[in-house]
């Protein structure tokens, strides 16, 4: 008998960027253990795939196309949600887009990543810049903004923001990507104080390297793969469904007397 303080039955979730990767993997599990869930991110066969399988759970899984650096966008997903269940229990933050580029080009650097390093010989346009901080921190922004008031109306709920092990370790040509994951944890930690007086649990997972369409093109690469398995303790990727049963645990009772924290789910990297 698995037990009940881990049971989402009769919980309603929204997992934005929840059409493959590390969010679908989330979604999926927090439909296992009982929620239903409402997944958003940009490609619609992704999305409405997710919602299938969420189905297929015996769980309602509600499927709709946005782009979560869009405000109205966001408005739109987090009215069907209420919508459709009067409340929002959990709000996973997934969207995020990765980049390997130096500041400035570094003539005598010579790549070692193979296909996976495309443009190094430019600088980091503003445009690169304003992408990134759009992707990976605006997104944010903008959900909890408006999941908010909800949360704070049902004065429950439980946000889990998806940032990454390289917002605590700084890596060379992934500078933009390390500051706006760094960035998400202090968000994080920040809000979880402005609103642990609602019953507001704000979290984050921070994963190591997790198999998912966005990092396929380096591990693909065998040379890649081995370089980054070395630095891994525990010798092998994580796997999107082992990042949504961390996230099970953060959407549930369970981790009530949890908040404003980074779990790093990185295979032991960080120790
Ligand atoms: P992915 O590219 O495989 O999947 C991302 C999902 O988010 C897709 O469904 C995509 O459509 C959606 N998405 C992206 N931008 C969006 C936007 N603006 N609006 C709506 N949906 C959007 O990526 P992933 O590997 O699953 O990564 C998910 C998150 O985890 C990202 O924030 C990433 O930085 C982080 N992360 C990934 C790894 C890894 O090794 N894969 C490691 C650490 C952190």
């Amino acid at each position: 008998m698995p037990l009940k303080e881990f049971d989402l039955t009769g919980k309603s979730a929204v997992v934005i960027g929840g059409g493959r990767g590390i969010g679908k993997g989330i979604a999926l599990a927090l439909a296992e253990a009982g929620a239903d869930v409402l997944v958003a991110a940009r490609t619609a066969e992704q999305v409405e795939q997710t919602a299938l399988e969420i189905r297929n759970l015996d769980r309602k899984g509600i499927a709709l196309c946005a782009d979560a650096t869009k405000d109205d966008d966001i408005d739109t997903v987090v009215a069907a949600a209420i919508s459709e269940w009067g409340r929002i229990d959990i709000l996973v933050n997934s969207a995020g887009a990765g980049s390997r580029k130096p500041i400035v080009p570094l003539p005598d650097y010579k790549p070692a990543w193979g296909q996976a390093v495309k443009d190094f010989f430019s600088p980091t346009s503003d445009e690169e810049w304003h992408h990134m901080v759009d992707a990976n921190l605006t997104t944010i922004f903008l959900a909890t903004r408006a999941v908010g008031p909800h949360m704070i109306r049902q004065n429950k709920g439980k946000i889990i923001n998806i940032t990454s092990m390289t917002g605590a370790k700084g890596l060379s040509y992934q500078v933009v990507y390390c500051t706006t994951k760094a960035a998400v944890s202090m968000y994080t930690r920040a809000l979880a104080l402005e609103w642990a007086r609602y019953n507001i649990n704000v979290n984050a997972i921070g994963p190591g390297y997790v198999a998912t369409e966005m990092t396929a093109m380096f591990f693909e690469n065998e040379t890649v793969r081995d370089k980054l398995l070395r630095s891994v303790p525990l010798g092998r990727l994580c796997l999107p469904r082992e990042v949504g049963l961390l996230a099970v645990y953060l959407a549930s009772e369970a981790s009530d007397y949890l908040t404003g924290q980074t779990i790093y789910l990185d295979g032991g990297v960080l120790a």
